[in-house]
């Protein structure tokens, strides 16, 4: 579900039609509906409703402060991986305690600014990180509370990039060797063992992968529940979304068969996973991302020129891959429609942005509406790894970003001032 719609032949984001929002803050631009994020937030968490649960919104997805306050008013936790994730939970009103702590390389500084601020746990990656929280916690004389994050080595059948539950990625500790490390963690003096993590990959559309991986861990979380009185156990986040809807249905209505297609939805992720998880009397902590925010967002474009060579339409935009870096990155694929919609035949385009790297492109021959200088383009499923990778690379400023519920729409960030791109840059001294 999400709501962006076309109401006559004009593209909307619930109730504003997006060309009003790019007439006051220009583009590129960032049109997230508060709608969508809510009613995803809220389809997981009754989906979830039979367990103690919590879901903690990885936010390295999207962390706009706005954004972030919807999700934090609806009861979210969050998913940080650095301490300056969990300073933005903090100034986007979110609360420290209901913060998992996740990442490979977390700072001593990192360590004690989320021990002071009290997070539920870290999500521990490796046995020298343990020693490090024990010895931090022991300065700061606190408990750190933990979680193993459980390597299960299970193919996820993602883009390689995105797959880390298998021992070619540097994530959690090897399956075998979790029972080795818990019982070294439980000497230590300053570390309280209170859960334990796995996290297999990002984008999974099937259930299947978290059912192996989870039924394979289950036997090693229920002695290590029993043996350290654990709390929690967390599946993951990683649960995927839609983003080529033909490969969900040929109708505009693609959605309602995602079921009938057997991608994964909440419904049918908890259908599969509750009657695993329920016996294990344990609280359940879930860590999505792009579920909860990839299809509430699109990034908005102009469109410069269109240059015809002997082969190919170029469709050449505002936006470009500073923006967006998802196609050049992970090949991913975005949707592309127009603001106002035309009548007429398609005609095959590659959509680029104006950066000096062949990679700089939103999509490649695909069949699109003719359009021409200063028609305004959507980019779908852009809220989830859209504006939080964006660089200022070709010293392009970043994009503004305008959350949208009903009627309302306004300013989540200001477009970033050309100066502010140098601002701590310095000219070294003997250069004056
Ligand atoms: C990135 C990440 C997530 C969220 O992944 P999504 O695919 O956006 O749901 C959850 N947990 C961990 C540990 C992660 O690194």
């Amino acid at each position: 579900m999400h709501d962006f719609h076309y109401v006559g032949n004009k593209l909307f984001c619930e109730g504003v039609a997006v060309e009003t929002l790019t007439k006051k803050f220009g583009t590129p631009l960032y049109v997230y509906s508060q709608n969508t994020v809510t009613d995803h937030f809220q389809k997981l968490d009754a989906a979830l409703g039979p367990l103690d649960h919590l879901i903690c919104f990885a936010m390295k997805a999207n962390s706009n402060l706005s954004v972030m306050r919807v999700l934090a008013k609806l009861g979210s936790g969050f998913d940080v991986v650095s301490a300056g994730e969990l300073q933005r939970v903090i100034a986007a009103g979110g609360d420290p305690k209901l913060c998992v702590f996740a990442g490979v390389a977390k700072s001593e500084s990192e360590i004690e600014f989320a021990l002071r601020k009290g997070i539920y746990s870290f999500n521990v990656e490796s046995e020298p990180e343990i020693t490090r929280i024990n010895k931090v916690a022991a300065r700061l004389k606190k408990i750190a509370p933990i979680a193993v994050r459980v390597n299960p080595n299970i193919e996820a059948h993602t883009h390689a990039k995105i797959t880390t539950g298998t021992y070619e990625n540097k994530f959690g500790i090897a399956f075998e060797n979790i029972e080795g490390v818990y019982a070294r963690a439980a000497k230590l003096k300053n570390i309280k063992l209170r859960g334990i993590q796995m996290h297999i990959g990002s984008q999974l559309t099937q259930t299947s992968p978290y059912e192996l991986a989870v039924t394979k861990v289950l036997p090693l979380v229920k002695k290590l529940a029993a043996k350290y009185k654990l709390e929690f156990f967390s599946p993951g986040g990683g649960l995927g979304i839609v983003y080529n809807p033909a490969l969900a249905s040929g109708s505009s209505a693609w959605w309602k068969t995602e079921a009938a297609k057997g991608i994964m939805t909440p419904a049918t992720y908890a259908e599969k996973l509750l009657p695993l998880l329920q016996p294990l009397g344990l609280k359940i902590l879930i860590e999505p991302g792009r579920f909860i925010v990839g299809n509430a967002g699109v990034l908005v474009t102009q469109v410069e020129y269109v240059k015809r060579t002997g082969k190919k339409n170029f469709v050449i935009v505002d936006a470009a891959m500073n923006d967006l870096i998802r196609p050049a990155f992970y090949d991913a694929y975005h949707e592309i429609v127009p603001l106002t919609k035309k009548a007429g035949a398609t005609i095959p385009s590659d959509v680029v942005g104006g950066i000096c790297e062949s990679g700089d492109y939103f999509c490649k021959d695909r069949p699109l509406a003719k359009v021409g200088e200063g028609d305004q383009l959507a980019l779908l499923s852009a809220g989830a790894y859209g504006f939080v990778m964006s660089s200022n690379y070709n010293a392009r400023p970043f994009a503004a970003e305008v959350l949208v519920s009903g009627k309302q729409a306004a300013a989540a960030r200001e477009r970033q001032k050309v100066e502010k791109i140098w601002e701590d840059e310095k000219i070294v001294s003997w250069l004056k």
